[in-house]
């Protein structure tokens, strides 16, 4: 078993604090909390990516101030390894290790697939009414739920943490594409993992949805829902070498401003610069929405050596994290 099931945090780990806890941890960790229902479940998943930390900073919190539970809740803190690696809360995965939030549904040799179908055994297993797996942003950003499906389930279980919600046809092997009627997983990102306000929504968020009684009618903590489609993918082509500076950098095949995540769901013109290119031009540059649309002449051209946008979008999930946008993205849009 690669998944352990760890009791909940003793007076004394808890004077000791959280990260001297954490090291304690034998890597990923379930940890259960009964409630007035014992025979209802919900769970929490966080920590996929070890450089995450609001849902594990919210997990602590209600270790200090533990609520009633309305139903049996789960907590499973996943990339722990990671997390406690080098300066806590630094490192997304471990260097040759796959990003663990890649490997649902998917076959690998390493032992994060293992914990993904371990993960995933538990919940088909415990049949939850609702499953959320908490996240951060690398750039600063406002909360947004992401979920592959459009109906009021899921919109009232990302409703309790954010008004803000993506419908994703984009399929990477995340948690919250494993989503079912029985057991609706959506995936929140807090906000910005160095953002104070990022905390604020794991904690507020998750305390409703371990004590509302029944989390899809008549609770409180509702958002009026903000849906947002199909949004697209943009990464970097291979080989292709990016910087972060506010000027042109020459040998770049892209640069992009250093604060460019202030943009973060904001609405952008058309027109509006987005960086600078190299030799490359747009060719540096690649998409994808999940279908094999919105190639990347459809959203972007360029001038006079500047990346512009060809209509009116929002952009979101921006980083400003050299490694984490050339392995993962380096942001995600829709056009208006
Ligand atoms: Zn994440």
């Amino acid at each position: 078993m690669k998944l352990h099931d760890v009791s909940w945090p003793s007076e004394a780990a808890l004077k000791g604090g959280l990260l001297p806890w954490l090291e304690t941890l034998p890597g990923a960790s379930w940890l259960t909390l009964p409630g007035r229902d014992p025979n209802r479940h919900r769970v929490i998943v966080t920590l996929l990516h070890g450089n995450e930390p609001s849902g594990t900073n919210a997990f602590w919190h209600f270790v200090e101030n533990t609520p009633e539970c309305a139903v049996t809740t789960h907590f499973c803190l996943a990339n722990v390894n990671a997390a406690k690696t080098n300066t806590p809360f630094t490192t997304r995965h471990l260097d040759g290790k796959p990003d663990m939030n890649r490997c649902f549904g998917r076959q690998g040799e390493d032992d994060s697939y293992e914990i993904a179908d371990e993960i995933l055994a538990r919940i088909t297993s415990l049949a939850p009414e609702a499953v959320v797996d908490l996240h951060n942003t690398s750039g600063t950003s406002p909360a947004f739920a992401v979920s592959i499906r459009d109906d009021d389930t899921h919109k009232q279980i990302a409703s309790l943490f954010t008004k803000n919600m993506l419908c994703s046809d984009v399929r990477l092997g995340a948690l919250m594409e494993m989503t079912s009627e029985t057991s609706p997983i959506v995936t929140i990102e807090c906000g910005g993992a160095g953002d104070r306000a990022a905390h604020d929504v794991a904690k507020k968020g998750l305390n409703d949805f371990m004590t509302a009684e029944n989390l899809f009618q008549g609770h409180t903590g509702f958002w009026p829902i903000e849906m947002l489609y199909r949004p697209v993918r943009i990464q970097m082509q291979h080989d292709s070498a990016l910087c972060y500076h506010d000027q042109k950098i020459d040998d770049a095949d892209l640069t992009l401003a250093p604060d460019i995540d202030r943009h973060n769901f904001g609405r952008m013109a058309a027109d509006t610069h987005i960086g600078w290119l190299g030799g490359r031009g747009l060719d540096a540059l690649k998409t994808d929405d999940g279908k094999g649309g919105h190639p990347i002449a459809s959203l972007f051209y360029e001038k006079d050596g500047e990346l512009k946008l060809k209509a009116a979008s929002k952009l979101f999930m921006i980083t400003t994290r050299h490694d984490i946008a050339l392995s993962d993205c380096l942001f995600y849009m829709v056009v208006d």
